[in-house]
């Protein structure tokens, strides 16, 4: 990356990840060339400069690195190697970088199939929601070569927060810890959810229940913080949708089999994740599993605004 001229950053999959990430790469002054399959997703981006490409190929002639953020590795695999793919007009030498929660199939089949060429290529999914999209404050954990990581610093830090940009090891090092991330945080959910509609049918009031836990050591982040959101308002966090968190606990039990390690804890919470899904609808918040435990009890998980006396 040289001071002389700006990088061009070629972004493909403006959804509400890459919507909020895009717009602080163009903040910061990185020229863009985007796609999507849905025009209308870079309405906002163009009218700030940036240029429209017809095909993920067109966004890599243009670009200097190329970014995906899409749903699974199946549109990974067809933004990548369709016809008119990235693979189709990547320079020799280019760099790509998937910031997709995904595992590392497409990109070690494009190592092993186009080692010629000498491609960068790095995984660095992101935690944060939408919000940290937005924001620009997302966590990123980097997969690759550390001479990379350090050469596109400035493209991640225009995305993420600085000091959590994290370079985690060889390729396919960042899917692996956003998978683990992501199965430790579903699980956390699950759990609570479960021990607070017990507790609630139990006779113990929401609010003191959860201050017990948050004051012992089963406290976790979600008894802490994310479960407030629907404790407070109701609000399931539609900005990730089930069906991409399904996706998720799915590719992490391949990652599971894949290294030989028993994951039944993680099928179980896969499994009420997946009930979730079919219940409340694909596009019903990551936390809707809640839900489930709340038609359960017949009763909603609602904290009133103090602590009973
Ligand atoms: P999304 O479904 O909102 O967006 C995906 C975008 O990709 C859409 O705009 C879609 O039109 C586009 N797309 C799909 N196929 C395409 C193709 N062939 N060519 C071009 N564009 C195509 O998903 P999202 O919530 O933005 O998530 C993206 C990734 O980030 C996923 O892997 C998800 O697991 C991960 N993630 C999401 C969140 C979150 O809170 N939403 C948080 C962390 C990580």
């Amino acid at each position: 990356m040289t001071n002389q001229s700006p990088t061009t950053v070629g972004f493909i999959g403006l959804g509400n990840m890459g919507s909020g990430m895009t717009r602080n790469l163009q903040k910061a002054g990185f020229p863009l060339v985007v796609n999507d399959i849905r025009r209308e997703a870079a309405a906002e981006l163009l009218a700030g400069g940036a240029t429209w490409a017809q095909t993920p190929a067109e966004v890599a002639v243009s670009s200097d690195v190329v970014i995906t953020m899409l749903p699974t590795p199946r549109h990974v695999d067809a933004v990548v190697n369709g016809s008119a793919g990235i693979l189709a007009g990547i320079a020799d030498g280019g760099t790509w970088i998937d910031m997709s929660t995904s595992v590392p199939d497409v990109a070690n089949r494009v190592r092993a199939e186009h080692a010629a060429r000498g491609l960068h290529i790095l995984d660095a999914p992101v935690s944060g929601m939408s919000v940290g999209a937005s924001t620009g404050m997302l966590q990123i954990f980097v997969g690759g070569d550390a001479h990379d990581v350090e050469r596109l610093r400035p493209v991640l830090e225009a995305m993420g927060d600085p000091d959590r940009i994290l370079h985690v090891g060889p390729a396919g090092t960042g899917y692996a810890v956003k998978l683990m991330i992501n199965q430790l945080w579903f699980s956390h959910l699950v759990a609570t959810a479960e021990v607070l509609a017990i507790g609630v049918r139990a006779g113990v009031d929401l609010e003191v229940l959860r201050l017990s836990l948050a004051a012992s050591p089963a406290t976790s982040n979600v008894v802490e913080n994310d479960i407030l959101g629907i404790l407070d308002h109701g609000d399931y966090d539609e900005g990730f949708a089930i069906a991409l968190a399904c996706k998720d606990l799915g590719l992490s039990i391949d990652l599971a089999r894949s290294v030989g390690v028993p994951a039944e804890l993680s099928g179980l919470v896969e499994q009420i994740y997946r009930r979730a899904k079919a219940q409340y609808g694909d596009l019903a918040g990551e936390m809707t599993p809640v839900r489930l435990y709340e038609d359960l009890i017949g009763q909603q998980l609602r904290r009133t605004a103090g602590v009973p006396a």
